[in-house]
């Protein structure tokens, strides 16, 4: 390994600004430690940095899309809206970032090239893109699992003379599509929340279509003061409700199957919960939905009638209605006025499937022999999910080991947070441990709160590295990928298992065992003396 110019030495590394790498960052200046912080974007917010096209919103409620760690954080923010806008949610991760007094350690506009451990010293040596080099004992992962956003491959792009953007790589002034005609392809979250905003400005719109999002209406509004009051009030109940919770978001899940009640009590219950416009409230709603198909169908079902009351041409919504895979198995996605856009007459759908996507011309989209001419195209193609963002940097271990190597056939991971040959690297919602399953930042808080206190733990006991065992990453690996076995994941042919990607091994990347049993699982490793882990 050679080293030009000066390096410099800290304790930590964190690459990443977003959510999880604000957090780390905090939490280890507690601990005492120097800290270099790494981001790519030209501030802190980490992928609600980049996803400012017009429509970002979270799906998940503002008041628990934040931290519950600090209770100044929580005492001063109030959210406006009930879910947050991308220009709030990185208001508010500035907010806490300067609460927190974390940007000074943070070097922004830097994005980290390679991370190398080095076996002489037992230290990481990092490199941007600058050609600084920094060493440390520690490298923390905050990178996100869906922030390395994926351009397919499509024959021709290059030549388009349109505009093309990504909705994951936004310009920053934003874009001005009057008068101009517009395509966006992909219906995915970033597509049903663009395509409404897209197609109030511009001349025409065509929406180019794979396959159809289950999408909730999600029935924003501005949130009251006494709302927000008494979800402060009530911080501690919140709190321990979202601990004991799968998905770190709480519902009332009944008690009987689907399919014990007739198809008016269902319909009954499935209106009542469309009407609290939030996903879980309806894919959780009675515990079987997400592991029986035909309890699945009930619900699928129900939101397809949706899909029919709000498109006025039969046509239209059948093209619109997911049939393909069960409800769930994609993201169910949230969005304001979707579906009441394609009855504009400004708005065309092209279904991929009817009429496949054969190239890019000069002038715009060809699909199934019909040229699509078009000024500006609207990539909402997704994202290079989890393993993604770490596999962007050359990460190497003792030996020189790659991590790109190590993983050929799919991640191993022991909790989602370590991985054997690379010691003291801790990956903050890293493949393997609960992530996008879950209200992200609950996890992100379990993940930054563990790993601060397993190297306080390292610190004290005065060790120079730590790394699980092959065994105990094998084994992990393997338990969490026979309890993905039987989910419906796979069926959605989405992210969440890498299929989006050509070549990316296909495994479920998350831990589908719940974020209470992990959060335990966590705490027991912790209290059996960082059970799994060796120490040099
Ligand atoms: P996505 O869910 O992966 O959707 C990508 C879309 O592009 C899909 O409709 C996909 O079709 C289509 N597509 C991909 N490659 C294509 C190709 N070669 N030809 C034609 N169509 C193609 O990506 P996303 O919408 O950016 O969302 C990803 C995740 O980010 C979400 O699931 C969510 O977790 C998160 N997100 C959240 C929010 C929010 O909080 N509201 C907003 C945006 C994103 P197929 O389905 O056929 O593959």
């Amino acid at each position: 390994m050679t080293e030009t110019g000066s390096t410099e030495s800290v304790d930590a590394i964190v690459i990443g600004a977003g959510f999880s790498g604000i957090y780390m960052v905090h939490r280890l200046r507690t601990l005492g430690l120097t800290v270099q912080g790494f981001e790519a974007g030209d501030g802190v917010g980490g992928t609600w940095f980049w996803n400012r096209y017009p429509g970002a919103r979270c799906d998940v409620i503002s008041m628990e899309y934040a931290y519950t760690f600090s209770p100044e954080l929580i005492e001063e923010w109030d959210w406006t809206e009930r879910y947050p806008s991308q220009p709030e949610i990185l208001r508010y991760l500035n907010f806490a970032a300067d609460r927190l007094d974390v940007k000074p350690h943070f070097r922004f506009k830097t994005r980290v090239v390679s991370a190398w451990f080095d076996d002489a010293t037992d230290q990481w040596v990092t490199t941007t893109d600058s050609g600084a080099v920094t060493r440390s004992k520690y490298l923390v992962t905050a990178v996100g699992c869906l922030s390395t956003s994926m351009t397919p491959d499509f024959p021709g792009l290059s030549e388009y003379a349109g505009e093309v953007y990504h909705t994951a790589d936004w310009p920053e002034g934003g874009v001005d599509f009057s008068g101009k005609r517009v395509g966006v392809i992909g219906t995915g979250s970033s597509g049903v929340q663009v395509i409404p905003l897209v197609a109030e400005q511009a001349a025409h719109l065509t929406v180019f279509q794979r396959t159809p999002a289950f999408s909730l209406a999600c029935g924003n509004r501005q949130l009251t003061d006494d709302e927000v009051r008494a979800f402060k009030n009530n911080i501690d109940d919140h709190k321990a409700r979202s601990y004991a919770s799968g998905t770190g978001q709480y519902t009332d899940t009944l008690e009987e199957s689907a399919l014990d009640h007739t198809p008016e009590q269902r319909q009954a219950i499935y209106e009542e919960r469309w009407g609290r416009h939030r996903a879980i409230d309806l894919i959780a709603c009675y515990p079987d939905l997400f592991a029986n198909r035909d309890a699945n169908e009930t619900i699928a079902e129900f939101f397809r009638g949706k899909i029919r009351e709000t498109i006025t041409d039969p046509e239209l919504a059948e093209r619109l209605s997911p049939r393909t895979y069960p409800l769930g198995a994609k993201r169910i996605t949230l969005d304001t006025n979707y579906y009441q856009t394609y009855n504009r007459d400004d708005v065309d759908l092209v279904s991929l499937r009817e009429q496949p996507l054969e190239m890019f011309t000069a002038t715009g989209i060809r699909t199934g022999g019909v040229d699509h001419e078009l000024d500006a195209v609207v990539l909402a193609t997704g994202f290079d999910a989890i393993t993604g963002p770490l596999l962007n940097m050359d990460i190497r271990g003792r030996g020189g080991r790659s991590l790109q190597d190590k993983w050929a056939d799919g991640p191993t991971t022991y909790l989602g947070i370590a991985v054997d040959e690379f010691p003291n690297m801790f990956m903050l919602t890293g493949p393997g441990s609960p992530n996008v399953l879950t209200n992200v930042v609950c996890a992100i808080e379990q993940h930054v709160e563990w790993t601060g206190d397993f190297i306080a733990d390292i610190e004290r006991r005065g060790t120079s590295c730590v790394e699980p065992t092959a065994e105990a990453a094998r084994t992990w690996t393997d338990d969490a990928a026979d309890l993905a076995k039987d989910t419906l994941y796979p069926e959605g042919e989405s992210w969440y298992t890498g299929v989006n990607i050509p070549g990316k091994p296909q495994v479920i990347m998350s831990y589908v065992g719940g974020l209470d049993v992990y959060r335990q699982t966590c705490d027991e490793v912790a209290a059996d003396g960082y059970r799994g882990f060796v120490s040099a």
